[in-house]
């Protein structure tokens, strides 16, 4: 199972015609190979058919681009994130959203929030052919159906937030700060600025229960991100 794909193949052979003029000039996106999943994968030893699942926090053109490298998956989202893909008018979601991206996906799965809740949050249970240790947990504001990944494991919760924050320091640190560029790309990104912000209040508290024993990580902070595997991979 993948959470979220990155860029794939056919954005780095196409870039033009598979993304925003505007985000590759803004994003400084690093076209290589060697990045997109199916590259990191193959270099772990196996191959686009061993993904069987795909669970996607958002459709992001940063998130879905690699969709169509692992045609046998089936692919999990929440079904208010597919409609926002579907249907949208404003600057950014024209350009966020990339229909080809995602339009060859053949089995896709869409969840609404119900049942039990996941300490304070709403929580999608039983992902169709997952084990239940996998939950999505709606965490919306940066896109209408954004949606974190948590995963029980024998050393307790982590949740993967997608895009519901993106450095490191605005989590688990007595001092909450962004930086600037990333304060503003947060900005220029959300659909719903309450929402969002909502959220990210309560992943911070999340974050800074001791009792609760969830770790956090999101989806654009390569030194939060390195800092896990390095701890996970010991
Ligand atoms: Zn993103």
């Amino acid at each position: 199972m993948l959470v979220d794909t990155g860029f794939g193949l056919r954005d780095i052979q196409s870039q033009k015609s598979r993304l925003s003029p505007f985000f590759i000039a803004l994003n400084n996106i690093q076209f290589e190979q060697k990045y997109t999943a199916i590259a990191q994968l193959e270099q772990l030893g196996f191959s686009a058919q061993d993904v069987r699942h795909i669970v996607l926090t958002h459709l992001d053109f940063d998130h879905a681009g690699g969709l169509e490298d692992f045609p046998n998956a089936t692919v999990h989202v929440m079904q208010s994130e597919m409609d926002a893909a579907k249907d949208h008018h404003s600057f950014i979601d024209n350009r966020r959203y990339q229909r080809q991206q995602w339009d060859e996906v053949k089995q896709w799965k869409f969840y609404e929030a119900g049942g039990e809740a996941w300490f304070d949050f709403e929580a999608v249970h039983d992902l169709e052919g997952l084990p239940p240790e996998i939950l999505l947990i709606p965490l919306a504001g940066h896109t209408r159906g954004h949606a974190g990944v948590a995963i029980n494991t024998m050393d307790g919760w982590l949740l993967h937030a997608g895009d519901a924050y993106f450095y490191r320091h605005e989590m688990n640190a007595d001092k909450r700060h962004c930086t600037p560029g990333l304060q503003i790309y947060q900005w220029m990104m959300e659909v719903d600025r309450k929402t969002r912000l909502f959220n990210q209040d309560r992943l911070y508290s999340l974050s800074c229960d001791r009792d609760k024993d969830v770790q956090l990580f999101c989806s654009h902070d390569a030194i939060e991100f390195k800092a896990f595997a390095d701890q996970h991979h010991s």
